[in-house]
């Protein structure tokens, strides 16, 4: 059991709140110059750049393949998968109900091939919510092997205590991700862990973002298997 550094939410040109810049070669490189040994890609209510960021960086960040699926409650999700193609499936999933993108927006909404280069825009709103629930979001996510995870959840909006108004216990959450940046505070601890492992994460939208918040996390391998294993045993820990 080593100890690796993790960047589990980073956003890439597909979604449209993120830069331009985050093309699969240039996330690659800010990871590798800040020492990451893992990184996940989590665009909005898609997943068309995961295969196109694990094939620029090889072997070094391993790349989890992820999305940041937005419920009906305006709840925002993280999937953790396997593999990419798991992830593409939840993305084609709740594809049918997003509204078709205005044409500014899928200007911003950039899709890399598999070298990396331009290959056109998705056409769809990815701002805005799926029709999912919370729970059939979650469902969604373990129905493809996915490790659920709420997102920045001491944020003031699109968090399950800013939508919801408390944590649901049984919703299913393998994780909760807290929103730390230079000037937030870390929260008290217990405040907002709900008796779940705790994840930082950057949720950049443009380079200078990647790494700027990390987890150290203990894994016997750096990889899918891995991560979700270290969140389990975490998980026995607080619940004995
Ligand atoms: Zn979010
Ligand atoms: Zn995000």
């Amino acid at each position: 059991v080593k100890r690796f550094r993790l960047d589990l939410h980073l956003h890439t040109a597909l979604s449209p709140c993120a830069e331009a810049e985050m093309t699969p070669a240039a996330i690659v490189a800010a990871a590798r110059s800040k020492a990451l040994d893992m990184i996940a890609i989590c665009d909005h209510n898609a997943a068309a750049n995961v295969a196109a960021v694990q094939a620029a960086a090889g072997a070094r960040p391993a790349v989890i393949a992820g999305i940041e699926l937005a419920t009906r409650e305006d709840v925002h999700v993280l999937g953790l998968f396997p593999e990419a193609v798991a992830a593409e499936a939840v993305a084609a999933a709740v594809a049918p109900g997003l509204p078709v993108a205005w044409p500014a927006d899928r200007e911003r909404q950039l899709i890399f091939d598999r070298r990396g280069a331009p290959a056109g825009t998705l056409p769809l709103m990815l701002a805005a919510s799926t029709a999912l629930t919370l729970a059939e979001a979650v469902a969604l996510i373990k129905l493809h092997g996915g490790l659920a995870i709420a997102a920045h959840v001491n944020r003031p909006s699109f968090s399950v205590l800013s939508q919801l108004g408390f944590f649901p216990a049984d919703a299913g959450f393998d994780a909760v991700e807290l929103f730390l940046r230079r000037f937030t505070p870390r929260p008290a601890p217990g405040e907002f862990e709900f008796g779940l492992p705790v994840l930082t994460s950057s949720d950049a939208h443009f380079l200078a973002e990647i790494g700027a918040v990390t987890t150290e996390l203990e894994m016997g391998s750096p990889d899918f298997a891995g991560l979700a294993a270290s969140l389990r045993a975490a998980r026995r820990r607080t619940d004995a």
